[in-house]
């Protein structure tokens, strides 16, 4: 019997939210799927929407609460990385506060509504508007760790990353780790970026969550993970380190790796010009990234696209002489 399936808005801080709500005849997990928790990140929406749809005819046990577009006014109002009202990464802010800015409340509403009580989360993500990167998944230390990993894997890309809380934690406030402290198993998907919908990487994200799926217990495999789709799925990388390089000088950022090339200790990443206008009279003010070493580089090569099409932003630098961090992605 096909699931039993209702569309409607969600009620987030005052923000009418996207909500596909699939149910199956049979009981099982509870399963929440989030996507545009970044509004511009286009190929990982496609690939909720896309597997949504595809799901309403297929056996399912269990329910998925699933979410195309959780950031709408950024999505609306095209803006990459934050929430357009406060600047503040929705990503950063979870398990979020309920008398906070906009992004904070928001965060709050979807942890307590979407996240907390569920049997698994998957936040779908990919590279933001001017954001490239190799396909990975992330997950969290904490007490539902190890079925988090187990989603992780199943996803089936080509890195799984664990982070830890700590000092040398590179990307704190997100969705998987606000679940995980809570034993909540979470993880976070990424593929395709720039602004595209690429259509590899909209299947990537719909073949990782029927694989999820059926590691849940919640649905069999599709035939479709059986053809082209399904193919070439080796055991994934296991990371343990999520490094993010950073530069301390403004200017033009001219890499000198692409995502997915290997970086060796010394070979220069890429240079930063400390005049936008000039393309070749430029400064290196950057000139060797020493620290991009090749154990685990996956992270190391998601870096070094963060500045491809664009300056590093003005004003990061704060009036005590500290260095803000300009609001990126994940
Ligand atoms: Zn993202």
């Amino acid at each position: 019997m096909p699931p039993k399936v209702v569309r409607r808005t969600l009620d987030l801080a005052g923000i009418q939210v996207p909500l596909i709500e699939i149910t199956g005849s049979a009981d099982g997990p509870q399963l929440t799927v989030l996507a545009g928790v970044h509004g511009c990140e286009y190929a990982s929406i496609a690939g909720v929407r896309s597997w949504a749809r595809a799901l309403e005819s297929r056996e399912l046990q269990g329910r998925v609460r699933a979410v195309p577009v959780l950031n709408m006014s950024a999505f609306r109002a095209r803006t990459p990385f934050v929430v357009p009202e406060d600047g503040k990464n929705l990503n950063r802010c979870f398990p979020g506060h309920p008398s906070g800015t906009l992004a904070e409340r928001l965060a709050h509403a979807a942890f307590t509504q979407l996240i907390a009580g569920a049997d698994a989360v998957v936040d779908v993500h990919a590279g933001d508007m001017v954001e490239a990167l190799e396909p990975f998944t992330l997950y969290e230390a904490g007490p539902a760790e190890d079925r988090a990993l187990a989603l992780a894997t199943a996803y089936g890309l080509g890195y799984v990353l664990r982070q830890e809380p700590g000092p040398g934690r590179a990307v704190s406030g997100t969705t998987s780790a606000a679940a995980a402290q809570i034993g909540v198993p979470a993880i976070t998907a990424e593929a395709g970026g720039c602004g595209l919908v690429e259509q590899a990487a909209v299947d990537l994200h719909v073949r990782g969550l029927d694989q999820v799926l059926a590691e849940l217990g919640m649905a069999g495999r599709p035939a479709s993970a059986e053809d082209g789709a399904g193919r070439d799925q080796a055991a994934p990388d296991l990371l343990g380190r999520f490094l993010w390089l950073r530069c301390a000088d403004e200017g033009w950022w001219e890499p000198a790796v692409k995502v997915g090339d290997n970086q060796r200790a010394g070979r220069r990443g890429a240079a930063v010009h400390d005049q936008l206008a000039g393309g070749r009279g430029g400064r290196p003010a950057a000139r060797t990234w020493r620290q991009v070493a090749p154990p685990g580089p996956a992270m190391s090569r998601k870096r070094c696209w963060r500045a491809v099409n664009g300056a590093r932003p003005r004003g990061t630098r704060s009036p005590a002489g500290e260095r803000r961090r300009p609001p990126l992605g994940q």
